[in-house]
């Protein structure tokens, strides 16, 4: 069987307010990682589009490093047309300051609003084009986590969606085990109780080489 051109995004993206602050969330990039490394061992090509992370760059696969959601976009759009497969494991921030203050916001007046706009939502915007390709996202909620992930996988256009469900206590940053739904064409659920990542990213491995290979004409 041919290998699969596989990209994955991982980590967060970090939305600059001025030249010491930004915007960014609590992705470490393990699971991004983990992905992209099941794919390597597997055999396939893989670009790894990464936010910035503390995790050393895994050897055997092509790393592109970005910064915002914005230079995420176009480094994925860009490799999208050779590609087979579209893993979104990053979290990418939905907004970005509307304006960045070229030299440090000082701490005088009592308080400020700091506007924001949308960034680029990727993963719907390569759903718009997605022919045969497969595309997995993932999703993180705090409530209704089903229901939310299916909703996503919908108006998305993805193949499979993996659904975190952020704890109170225990959560799904970093890397330990976690709990995850696989939630796939059938809307059939497989929940995966706490497990490794990297078991999490070859049992999902295994359900996108299904899907490309079932199609005979790969
Ligand atoms: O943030 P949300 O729960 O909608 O994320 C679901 C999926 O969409 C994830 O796979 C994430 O990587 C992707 N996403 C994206 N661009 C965004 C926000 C999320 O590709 N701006």
């Amino acid at each position: 069987m041919k290998p699969m051109n596989i990209i994955v995004s991982a980590g967060p993206t970090q939305e600059p307010i001025d030249p010491v602050r930004f915007l960014t969330n609590h992705s470490t990039g393990t699971m991004g990682y983990a992905v992209a490394e099941a794919a390597r061992d597997a055999g396939h090509n893989v670009i790894l589009v990464t936010g910035p992370t503390q995790l050393r760059q895994p050897r055997g696969l092509d790393v592109i490093e970005v910064t915002t959601a914005r230079e995420m976009h176009r480094a994925v759009l860009s490799r999208f047309r050779k590609s087979n497969c579209v893993i979104m494991a990053a979290a990418v921030s939905d907004f970005r300051p509307v304006h960045y203050y070229t030299r440090k916001i000082k701490r005088t007046g009592a308080a400020r609003t700091l506007k924001l706009v949308r960034n680029p939502d990727i993963l719907s915007l390569l759903g718009q084009q997605k022919r045969d390709k497969v595309l997995v996202g993932f999703c993180m909620e705090t409530s209704a986590l089903i229901a939310n992930a299916r909703n996503k996988m919908k108006t998305k256009n993805m193949d499979l969606i993996v659904a975190n469900k952020i704890g109170v206590k225990k959560n799904a940053f970093g890397s330990g085990p976690t709990s995850v739904h696989i939630i796939g064409p059938a809307q059939q659920m497989a929940p995966l109780k706490a497990m490794s990542k990297r078991k999490i990213a070859r049992i999902l491995l295994e359900k996108i080489e299904h899907i490309w290979y079932k199609n005979e004409v790969n």
